[in-house]
């Protein structure tokens, strides 16, 4: 027999106290093993001054009982506050978030009648550090941090997911063309894991022309897995394509939590109408459910939701007047989803998920330093990128400042390229390289490694010349293998 499992919610702004309510309304007549602990996160927090959206107490239940469900919230825009989603998702380590996009034609009107896409979005890297800079008048910087670790874990969970769910094929999208270290590194590992995997098909694809094919052809993907920021995008693109933002539901996971939303977010502008489409969080509810091993409940919720969208039972996102029954409110599409609960869909395939689902289990290969017991990976300093605030000028004048600040480094270093932008600019700069006040100044050692002390004899040496440095950034190479990105025109 089933124990009955706590769980946490967050009733959410905007639309979300709507949504949840019906979302918490078809659980409980479902029978559903759950009792419910309710936190409050958001609007009302921020405005009390908490400008992480959270109360700190309200970490305590999330953690205890490991699973939150949640509607959206809004996050104020500006005014120093941290989004409270990326705050929840990479502080409870979700690493992984599962964002299924299909369609349910001929009843939901869709272009694509046949798509059946799971996007799994790494979610915790990439530029969603928030680590960001002003950094010379001119320039603002947004660091974008791709791990060993990271990338392992959630290709490795693309690939479990697809042969748990019976899925023939997982895509990578990346830009690994333009970001060689970075997206890099998410390909590399992507191709690694995928031989793993002999009887599940990989492809990778560039995330320009990987998007524009899925906006037009998304009968061709089956689970497609990418870095942070291209999977918050296009798995919008992906649910809208698919009938409306409304209808889909995602899981956020990590090793230990789980959270669950819709994945849209808090519609302030039909809040309070009683219009919202409550599909989002119902369809999260049930990844929930199959999450926590309670699969016959799940099928009974999602059986009755797509029989209520099979009768055309449809909130105002999807109505279509020649196909729709009936034009509902969410607290109709509520009811009638209840009303059918024991139903199946008949032009719809009913969905039947195994009674004791496995749990998706990640092992990491990646291990930091050494590979083999015997041998240390080499890391070598081998120079350093010094970036500069010099108010638009010549790139001669500022390399004849950085040589002769250099004094007695010069017999061990040499400054090799100066960039603006990325772009050589000296030596041999073109007067058509449009110019910031923000300057990278590159400098290799002679021959052998250089120290730390190195570094910051050249960094106290410069700033005496009267060179204005922001910060630098230190060049490595590991096993040999030069660790970062040539200049543009290098
Ligand atoms: P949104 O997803 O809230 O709304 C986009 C459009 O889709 C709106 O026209 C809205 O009415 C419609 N829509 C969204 N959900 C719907 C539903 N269930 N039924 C019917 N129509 C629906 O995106 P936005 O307007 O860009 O963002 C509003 C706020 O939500 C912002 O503060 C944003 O930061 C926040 N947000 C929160 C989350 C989250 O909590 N996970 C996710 C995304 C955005």
């Amino acid at each position: 027999m089933n124990t009955r499992k706590t769980i946490t919610i967050a009733h959410g702004d905007g639309i979300g106290p709507e949504i949840m309510s019906a979302t918490l309304n078809i659980l409980k007549a479902s029978e559903a093993n759950l009792d419910f602990e309710e936190i409050e996160i958001g609007k009302k927090v921020y405005e009390r001054g908490i400008k992480s959206g959270i109360d700190p107490s309200s970490w305590e239940p999330i953690r205890r009982n490991k699973i939150l469900l949640k509607a959206p919230i809004t996050t104020p825009q500006g005014g120093g506050v941290k989004s409270l989603n990326v705050t929840m998702r990479k502080t409870l380590g979700l690493f992984a978030n599962i964002r299924p996009c299909r369609s349910y034609a001929p009843f939901v009107k869709t272009k694509h009648p046949y798509m059946d896409v799971v996007i799994v979005r790494e979610n915790e890297e990439d530029t969603y550090g928030g680590i960001e800079h002003r950094q010379t008048y001119d320039v603002f910087q947004c660091l974008k941090l791709i791990t060993m670790p990271g990338t392992e874990k959630i290709n490795r969970y693309a690939f479990e997911y697809a042969k748990l769910n019976k899925r023939e094929k997982v895509t990578c999208f990346t830009k690994d063309n333009i970001m060689k270290l970075t997206d890099g590194l998410f390909h590399d590992v992507f191709k690694q894991v995928a031989e793993e995997y002999p009887a599940i098909k990989s492809e990778n694809m560039i995330v320009d022309i990987g998007a524009a094919r899925l906006a037009d052809t998304p009968e061709a993907f089956d689970v497609v897995v990418m870095p942070n920021l291209y999977g918050d995008i296009i798995s919008d693109i992906a649910a809208q394509i698919a009938g409306s933002v409304g209808l889909a539901g995602s899981a956020n996971i990590g090793e230990s939590c789980a959270m669950f939303e819709a994945i849209h977010g808090s519609a302030p502008d039909i809040a309070g109408q009683n219009v919202a489409n409550p599909s989002g969080l119902i369809n999260a509810s049930v990844m929930m459910l199959i999450h926590l091993g309670e699969t016959t409940t799940a099928q009974h919720i999602q059986n009755a939701w797509l029989k209520t969208l099979e009768d055309g039972m449809h909130t105002a996102d999807i109505y279509d007047a020649q196909s729709s029954e009936k034009l509902v409110s969410t607290t109709e599409f509520q009811d009638a989803v209840i009303n059918r609960l024991g139903e199946l869909p008949k032009q719809l395939s009913p969905v039947q998920y195994p009674e004791d689902p496995e749990p998706i289990e990640i092992k990491l290969t990646y291990s930091r330093g050494p590979k083999k017991p015997s041998k240390q990976i080499d890391r070598k300093l081998t120079g350093t990128d010094v970036f500069v605030y010099w108010e638009p000028g010549s790139a001669d004048s500022l390399a004849e400042l950085l040589i002769e600040g250099m004094q007695d480094l010069s017999k061990s270093m040499d400054l090799i390229m100066i960039t603006n932008r990325g772009t050589k600019v000296w030596p041999e700069g073109m007067e058509e390289t449009f110019c910031t006040d923000h300057w990278r100044c590159r400098f290799h050692s002679k021959s052998s490694a250089l120290q730390s002390s190195d570094i910051i004899e050249l960094l106290s040496n410069l700033s005496e010349n009267g060179i204005d440095i922001i910060k630098t950034e230190n060049l490595y190479e590991f096993d040999g293998e030069r660790a970062y990105s040539l200049g543009q025109g290098e």
